[in-house]
């Protein structure tokens, strides 16, 4: 026996999905809701330096509040003022995400550690100020057409946008094979699916959406989970400190965390030190 460990989600579940939406646009409203009545879970990037600017139908500081205070999801940066970060200078771009990152805080009353970079664009120069602003987890607009968990959270590539011509075939694979009909490579399935509400009012296809979230939700196996979620989570699994012969674990952080060795799931409870053998 190799004693290998991988990585299951909150349940000991396989597979998880999540959605991130960009610029807080009033189509928001109608995603949000569409989300809610499937217990489906988004990370919302906002920009609260453009409040109420007319592209895209942003909504005002007021509308935003009404929405997302208190919401099902998490509240995530994307800038101050949605600038490309790749063509400003390192002053200004830390000014763009500090400023978003403080004013959300205090609006939300939260701590904001996700961003979304503007229009996809990063450089190593900006991954480092984010990370030493604390944000932990920065989505790209990178597809990867697959379900592999990021080893660089700074550079979050997603599975594809809601356009993208795979996006049906990739919903039926997910959600009909699994991590254990692999004999090596037993990782969890993360499905990571991003855009823009406005682009279903846009091109009046919201029934695009809505079919996506009919086949993926619903599923006793499928974690549904914010951007956070998953990438707290994945800290969390990531701390666990095993034994030599890998019998006893010990999970520092205060979150369940569940596991898959030689084909059995193990909780390892929160601070706590258990036999998993
Ligand atoms: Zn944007």
């Amino acid at each position: 026996m190799e004693n290998e460990v991988f990585m299951r989600f909150k349940g000991g579940l396989e597979k998880a999905l999540t959605f991130s939406y960009d610029d807080g646009v009033k189509a928001d409203i109608r995603l949000m809701k569409l989300f809610d009545d499937n217990n489906l879970r988004c990370t919302f990037n906002l920009n609260t330096g453009v409040f109420g600017n007319n592209a895209h139908g942003r909504m005002n500081k007021e509308d935003t509040l009404k929405l997302f205070k208190g919401c099902n999801h998490e509240i995530a940066s994307h800038g101050a003022k949605h600038l490309f970060l790749t063509k400003v200078d390192t002053m200004r771009g830390i000014d763009e995400v500090i400023r978003d990152k403080r004013e959300l805080e205090s609006l939300f009353d939260t701590v904001i550690t996700g961003f979304a970079y503007p229009y996809g664009a990063f450089n190593d120069d900006i991954k480092n100020y984010l990370s030493l602003m604390n944000i932990k987890y920065a989505r790209t607009t990178i597809s990867t057409h697959n379900f592999q968990i990021p080893e660089d959270f700074l550079q979050l590539n997603p599975t594809c946008h809601h356009t993208d011509s795979d996006l049906f075939e990739l919903a039926d694979r997910f959600m009909t094979t699994y991590p254990h009909d692999f004999i090596k490579e037993r990782e969890p399935y993360l499905f990571y699916v991003w855009g823009h509400s406005y682009e279903f009012d846009e091109n009046n296809n919201w029934e695009l959406i809505e079919e996506f979230v009919k086949k993926v939700s619903g599923s006793k196996e499928v974690w549904y989970a914010t951007n956070g979620e998953i990438y707290w989570y994945t800290q969390a699994f990531k701390s666990l400190q095993f034994s030599v012969d890998v019998t006893k674990v010990y999970n520092p952080s205060g979150i369940d965390v569940w596991f898959e060795k030689e084909g059995k799931i193990y909780l390892a409870p929160a601070g706590k030190t258990v036999h998993c053998d």
